[in-house]
């Protein structure tokens, strides 16, 4: 264990807070029930631990408790609203607008949609990440049925103008859905006062177990409708049916719990390891930093390096640090990130990058070993391919 890499790639996942494994092992033996069940004790037990999580989480996005639809993490709800939001007004009009940077699980149900004949808008973003509002109010049509944009991007960190696109969508009337995997517990949500009609969470990005996330679906002013996208024994009022997972959903409001405890003081924390990585990585020269320079995760810090071969940075990163790069590998092949080319990086640029994701469990000695590391690989790397350095410096 204590020669494994430091981890700093919590927005791909975060370990698991001991508290909220404390929290949900009652549920997976002594307090087995099915929470259907409503014939005796057991299924009583359950259902009440699950009726006190579906509050914490409701009351974690001021929504209430109806208006949670569990599911099996952000992709699952992803699905749901896009798929579900077109399957249930498709007769008011096949126009979806969502952004080039969003996380695959609501670009690749909006490709889908289009091979049934929905229009889809892919706003471009701005070289800082963040989309255009005078863009967005201009790509609504009379037709547009759902705005899908994302509260904080995955990979560049990037913070939306959630509560300015909530009011315009509500200006226009068109539903608003974002994907704020990666934004609970980390900055305020409130889906009252941004005008937000649908919201994916998951928990495992915020210190709790996989295998669990939740839609958030307006019920009232207005009713969203919503067309179910697994069908069988009618849960969560038809929407997501299939037994509800009882020790991942009161991990789950463990995890939002204890996050919301926290938030201010952890932003605070990770922002002041953020910079030191910052100070100490930018002091080389020819570093880009990928998204806006303060709108962004506080944990977040995403670089392309000048001059170097990506493959050849995260090898020599390995041994110390898990990081991620800006390429995505989908089973055989090796694609620069989406993210980093809507951007305006060149290929080069985007390759050549490292997401660095800072989390709760990093210390600051931590932080200096990876940049020491980062610092010699980067300068050798440098030295050895000068003429690498020459050729990507066009952009
Ligand atoms: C991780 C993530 C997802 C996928 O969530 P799962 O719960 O792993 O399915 C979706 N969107 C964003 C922004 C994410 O970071």
């Amino acid at each position: 264990m204590s020669n494994r890499p430091i981890y700093l790639d919590n927005h791909a996942t975060t370990p698991m807070d001991e508290r909220v494994l404390e929290a949900m092992l009652p549920y997976f033996t002594e307090h087995f029930g099915n929470p259907s069940s409503i014939s005796h004790a057991y299924g009583w037990e359950a259902e009440a631990a699950v009726k006190k999580a579906r509050a914490i989480l409701a009351d974690a996005i001021h929504a209430t408790p109806e208006e949670i639809i569990f599911t099996s993490g952000a992709t699952e709800a992803n699905n749901l609203a896009v798929k579900g939001v077109a399957e249930a007004y498709f007769s008011k009009g096949r126009h979806i607008i969502t952004v080039q940077t969003e996380h695959s699980a609501v670009l690749d149900p909006c490709r889908y949609l289009q091979t049934l004949g929905f229009e889809v808008t892919f706003l471009p973003v701005q070289p800082d990440g963040l989309i255009d509002l005078a863009q967005l109010e201009k790509a609504i049509r009379p037709d547009t049925i759902l705005v899908s944009v994302m509260a904080a991007n995955n990979e560049i960190g990037v913070l939306q103008p959630l509560a300015e696109i909530g009011e315009i969508c509500h200006q226009n009337q068109v539903l608003f859905h974002t994907d704020a995997a990666q934004a609970i517990a980390k900055i305020p949500l409130d889906v009252q006062s941004m005008n937000i009609n649908l919201m994916s969470l998951t928990a495992h990005k915020v210190y709790g177990p996989k295998g669990i996330g939740l839609l958030y679906v307006q019920r009232r002013h207005p009713k969203v409708k919503l067309a179910p996208q697994i069908q069988g024994g009618g849960h969560e009022r038809g929407l997501r049916s299939g037994t509800l997972y009882t020790p991942q959903i009161v991990g789950f409001a463990k995890a939002v719990e204890l996050g919301l405890e926290v938030r201010e003081s952890e932003s605070k924390l990770l922002l002041q390891l953020r910079e030191r990585l910052w100070n100490a990585l930018s002091r080389l020269g020819d570093i880009h930093l990928n998204g806006h320079r303060t709108q962004r995760l506080s944990g977040n810090l995403n670089i392309s390096v000048q001059g170097v071969d990506g493959s050849a940075l995260l090898l020599g990163l390995q041994p110390i640090a898990a990081v991620s790069s800006g390429s995505a590998c989908s089973s055989a092949t090796v694609a620069p990130s989406h993210v980093l080319l809507a951007l305006g990086r060149s290929e080069s640029l985007a390759y050549a990058s490292i997401r660095f994701g800072i989390g709760r469990y990093n210390t600051a000695a931590e932080i200096d070993k990876v940049a020491q590391q980062a610092i010699a690989t980067i300068e050798s790397l440098r030295q050895a391919h000068p003429a690498t350095s020459q050729s990507t410096q066009i952009k």
